[in-house]
């Protein structure tokens, strides 16, 4: 399905927990962390702890160690790899950072099926030590987006991966995403394309509250097989309608010729505007 690309967040979304969260609780600087937060930006203070894991002689290895142990749900996996052979292009937006995220996906066996991966930069500096830096730098090229992080603005994100696909023809967008750092992205889709929220998680309370400003269809879901099975349902759902698409186009370029199967092919109407979203549904 070239027509379909499938844009994941990757905390709480590919894998199960928040990955700085969980390389700061298992190496043991969760108080440090915790203390240096309300002075800081996260991505700054990821940076700072990463110095810190150092210092106190952590080492590139035992990080990994901690990476490779990351929980998923058993369906993730699946579902990402189907979605890839079905011909999807998958793509990675999220504010953790590449080492982490490659580490993990290289693990997992699934860094291939992926195209794209915009994160925060990541590299090990001369005296061993991970430093992460921002995606954007904020200080010299603000991104100007209200409801980002100054470190990243997804929602910026997605539309140039919009703007790099208008020569290919009709693209689809399918967003997965659980935290506020999706919502932007999430205002960034066109009529059309599908947004996923992971429901009772914090974009699940911006769309609700904020649901008219929202083009896509939105489909919630509440773990990894529910993921999957959402997932595989809407590219099917998408490629049923791109066939159909493409059969009225021929159907209408030859409909002097080709009269006798006029009433054999008429257009399905176009599926009316549904959300599956039931707000208050939850306490
Ligand atoms: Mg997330
Ligand atoms: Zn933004």
């Amino acid at each position: 399905m070239a027509g379909i690309v499938v844009v994941f967040d990757f905390d709480k979304t590919i894998i199960e927990i928040d990955s700085d969260n969980w390389v700061v609780d298992e190496l043991g600087i969760t108080d440090l962390f915790d203390k240096l937060l309300p002075t800081m930006p996260w991505n700054s203070l990821m940076d700072r702890m990463m110095k810190e894991l150092h210092a106190r002689g952590k080492t590139k290895e035992e990080i990994k160690e901690v990476l490779r142990r990351a929980p998923i749900h058993e369906r993730i996996i699946p579902a990402i790899k189907k979605a890839h052979a079905l011909g999807c292009d998958l793509r990675i937006v999220s504010d953790a950072n590449v080492f982490f995220i490659e580490t993990i996906l290289n693990h997992l066996g699934i860094k291939d099926c992926f195209s794209e991966i915009n994160t925060n930069p990541s590299y090990f500096d001369e005296e061993g030590s991970l430093r992460i830096s921002p995606y954007i730098d904020f200080h010299s090229s603000p991104h100007g987006c209200s409801l980002c992080p100054p470190n990243m603005c997804k929602g910026m994100i997605i539309e140039r991966i919009q703007a790099s696909l208008t020569n290919e023809g009709r693209k689809r967008m399918i967003y997965l995403g659980d935290g506020s750092g999706d919502f932007c992205s999430s205002l960034k889709l066109k009529e059309g394309d599908f947004m996923m929220p992971r429901k009772n998680f914090p974009i699940w309370d911006l769309i609700c509250e904020n649901r008219a400003l929202l083009r896509a269809e939105i489909h919630e879901w509440t773990d990894g097989e529910e993921l999957e099975h959402v997932l595989l349902k809407l590219i099917d759902k998408i490629d049923i309608e791109l066939i159909e698409e493409k059969k009225n186009n021929s159907n209408n370029s030859e409909s002097s010729v080709q009269v006798d199967f006029k009433f054999a092919t008429i257009p399905l109407a176009p599926n009316p505007q549904r959300s599956s979203l039931v707000c208050n549904s939850y306490s």
